[in-house]
């Protein structure tokens, strides 16, 4: 939970100000992407009141762990995400504005854990050519450890692996 006191901005539409927020956040994890709990999520946020409640918009930044879709190897990226979105005391049904409670503040975490997570790849890659991992050795293909040569399943060699399999009988 990362509470901020806006009981000065609430049912004062037309003012704002400026707040810094430099917190870890909990649950920033896909399968192959994290941003540690011990690393903080840095936002400069501007907070405007507007009629409806509580305009929260900014960049945030940070750095997120990934593991290499192809090579497994893991590397460190940073992120940089904007936010644009509304805290309201009276929510619709159905939408998706945040909450602003009724003792005038608001919890921008679950905001903040919202737009990291979906600015993480589903399929990071260390590099965009990786060439990653032999699907027979294991080796790093990058490394040119393999010398297995093409893939099973390239048609230059399926003539080829049908001919050991035979052997194998
Ligand atoms: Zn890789
Ligand atoms: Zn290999």
């Amino acid at each position: 939970m990362i509470e901020i006191d806006v009981r000065d901005l609430v049912g004062h539409p037309g003012t704002s100000r400026e707040v810094r927020v430099d917190e870890p956040v909990e649950g920033l994890n896909l399968e192959l992407a994290a941003v540690p709990e011990d690393a903080p999520v840095e936002a400069e946020l501007l907070l405007e009141s507007v009629v409806e409640g509580i305009l929260v918009s900014g960049p945030l930044r940070g750095s997120m762990r990934l593991s290499c879709a192809r090579c497994l190897k893991t590397f460190e990226r940073p992120f940089d995400v904007s936010v644009h979105e509304l805290f309201m005391s009276e929510r619709a049904d159905g939408g998706d504005e945040y909450p602003l409670d009724d003792e005038g503040a608001i919890d921008i975490e679950p905001m903040v854990r919202d737009a990291v997570l979906l600015s993480m790849p589903f399929s990071p890659l260390c590099r965009p050519d990786c060439r990653g991992l032999c699907e027979r050795c294991g080796g790093d293909r990058n490394l040119g450890e393999c010398t297995c040569g093409p893939a099973p399943g390239d048609p230059r060699w399926e003539a080829l692996g049908r001919i050991r399999f035979d052997d194998d009988k």
